[in-house]
């Protein structure tokens, strides 16, 4: 449970044996356990309890009872609070890190600048928001208030296990919500070192609950709590589809940020080298587990060889165990290397990877970071989310062709498009069907509102997007 960084070397988070509600740890009501894995060694490192409907009725309790306090604060009181956060995420980084890297399995580095750097920046950026955000406006004859929805269920998956919960507690808390978090089972313990940070931050009790547990029992009970007013949930469209039929039937509000299958159009005249290269690494980061990864290249038929070679190269750098974590655990491995198989079988080639085990590491859910080229739109690794390092290279006709393959798909999260000037990218961009578009390779911003089309989800996270996802309208006339 290390983490080594130049300046020495760091624990990762300690599990407890218990849940944190109403501002206090507490022991578990049930007896049943979950094991955390470092998917690097598959050693057991830590043992969290498995929550039951019982422990989410009281954090949903606890939540009820401390909304109407904290619905009432000044919102630069609880910009106060979320500063704090932030400042205590910061000294707490190194350890932040050590935990993500040890319970993912992700490299320390990536650990450090993306897993813990950008949810500091997400809870920095709703501390200034709050402070600034308009709650009252005035139209016509009325005084139209935003207050806050009530009491958030928020269920997060463990691809970006701390940034997934950051995204969702950060705007309900600034908001004026009560939250209570239900992490995801194999990424538990830096929801319980972020736990620690709030507590310390100064939050007062009962503002923010949490349960560990699994998602059949605990994530479903606390999506199924009367005294739940909105859900927030992001992982699979599986399961988000029946979150949304359990709000739906009781007529809570809901936001899904689910699966993609995001395309990266290279248009002719594009630097073609730049957007390979900036592809294949945006696929590759976080072992291919990003919901919003541009799994397709689609490269026009007179450049698409040298595009293959090109992807080929940029893969090579991509060593498992050094530049390249595993993946999150068995069932994703072998789920992963179906898919790979699964596109050899439909005609796919594979230009670099495969499915066998990568050299020399007997230990640990690695996969080698693979290149399927020849693939096309009806074959499954080109319509549905491998969620691996799996990236798949389309040939294109012509543009109307790029646009009907890139839309293509059930999906629409995110995207690419590189040109040979931003004109033409924008007007492309702008006919895709997906809820964000990096344009010749625009940098991630935490302000930009994420999220999908079609069954991408519902709703939108980050900036000022994502802190009305947790507010309701009144207007008052006079
Ligand atoms: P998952 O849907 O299995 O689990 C996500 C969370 O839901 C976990 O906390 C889990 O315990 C819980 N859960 C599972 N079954 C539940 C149920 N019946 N009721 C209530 N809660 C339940 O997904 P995963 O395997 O953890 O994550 C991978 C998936 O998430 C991928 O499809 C990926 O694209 C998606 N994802 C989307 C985004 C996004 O922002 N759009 C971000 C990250 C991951």
């Amino acid at each position: 449970m290390t983490g080594t960084t130049a300046e020495g070397t760091v624990r990762a988070h300690r599990a407890r044996d218990a849940m944190y509600i109403g501002g206090r740890w507490r022991p578990a009501r049930g007896t049943e356990r979950i094991d955390v894995l470092d998917p690097a060694t598959e050693r057991v490192v830590g043992r969290v309890p498995a929550g039951t409907a019982l422990d989410v009725d009281d954090a949903v309790r606890a939540a009820r009872a401390a909304l109407p306090g904290w619905a009432a604060t000044a919102p630069s009181d609880r910009a106060a609070v979320l500063a704090a956060a932030r400042d205590l995420m910061v000294a707490r980084r190194k350890q932040i890190a050590a935990t993500v890297s040890t319970e993912l399995g992700a490299p320390l580095a990536f650990a450090t600048a993306v897993h813990t750097d950008l949810p500091v920046a997400v809870m920095g950026s709703y501390a200034a928001l709050v402070a600034e955000y308009a709650f009252e406006e005035r139209a016509g004859n009325s005084r139209v208030f935003q207050e806050p929805v009530g009491v958030v269920g928020a269920i997060t998956p463990w691809n970006y296990p701390l940034h997934q919960v950051v995204a969702k507690v950060a705007p309900a808390l600034a908001a004026g919500c009560t939250v209570v978090l239900k992490p995801a089972e194999d990424t538990p313990l830096v929801a319980q070192l972020f736990a620690e940070l709030l507590h310390e931050a100064g939050l007062p009790e009962g503002v923010f609950n949490m349960v560990t547990g699994l998602g059949t029992v605990a994530g479903q009970a606390l999506a199924e709590h009367p005294g739940v007013d909105l859900v927030s949930f992001t992982g699979s469209t599986a399961v988000g589809r029946l979150i949304g039929s359990i709000a739906g039937s009781a007529v809570k509000r809901v936001a899904l940020e689910l699966g993609g299958k995001s395309a990266n159009v290279v248009l002719p005249g594009a630097d073609l080298a730049r957007a390979v290269n900036v592809g294949v690494a945006n696929v590759f980061a976080n072992s291919g587990q990003t919901c919003s990864a541009w799994t397709r290249i689609l490269v026009d038929a007179e450049r698409y060889d040298e595009a293959v070679d090109l992807a080929v190269a940029a893969t090579a750098k991509y060593v498992p165990g050094e530049r390249i974590g595993p993946l999150v655990n068995a069932g994703q491995r072998e789920r992963v290397l179906g898919y790979i198989r699964r596109g050899m079988e439909e005609g796919a080639r594979v230009a670099a990877g495969g499915p066998e085990m990568p050299e020399g590491l007997p230990t640990g859910y690695y996969v080698r970071p693979t290149v399927l080229a020849d693939v096309t739109p009806e074959m499954t690794v080109a319509q549905e989310e491998i969620f691996g390092p799996v990236v798949v290279l389309m040939r294109y006709q012509d543009e109307q062709d790029a646009l009907r393959i890139a839309n293509g798909t059930v999906y629409g999260l995110a995207g690419a498009v590189w040109a040979p000037d931003e004109e033409t990218a924008v007007a492309f961009a702008r006919r895709m069907d997906t809820g964000q578009v990096d344009i010749n390779g625009g940098r991630f911003n935490p302000l930009a509102p994420f999220g999908g089309y079609k069954q991408s989800g519902v709703g939108r996270e980050l900036g000022v997007h994502g802190l009305a996802e947790y507010l309701q309208t009144k207007s008052l006339q006079f």
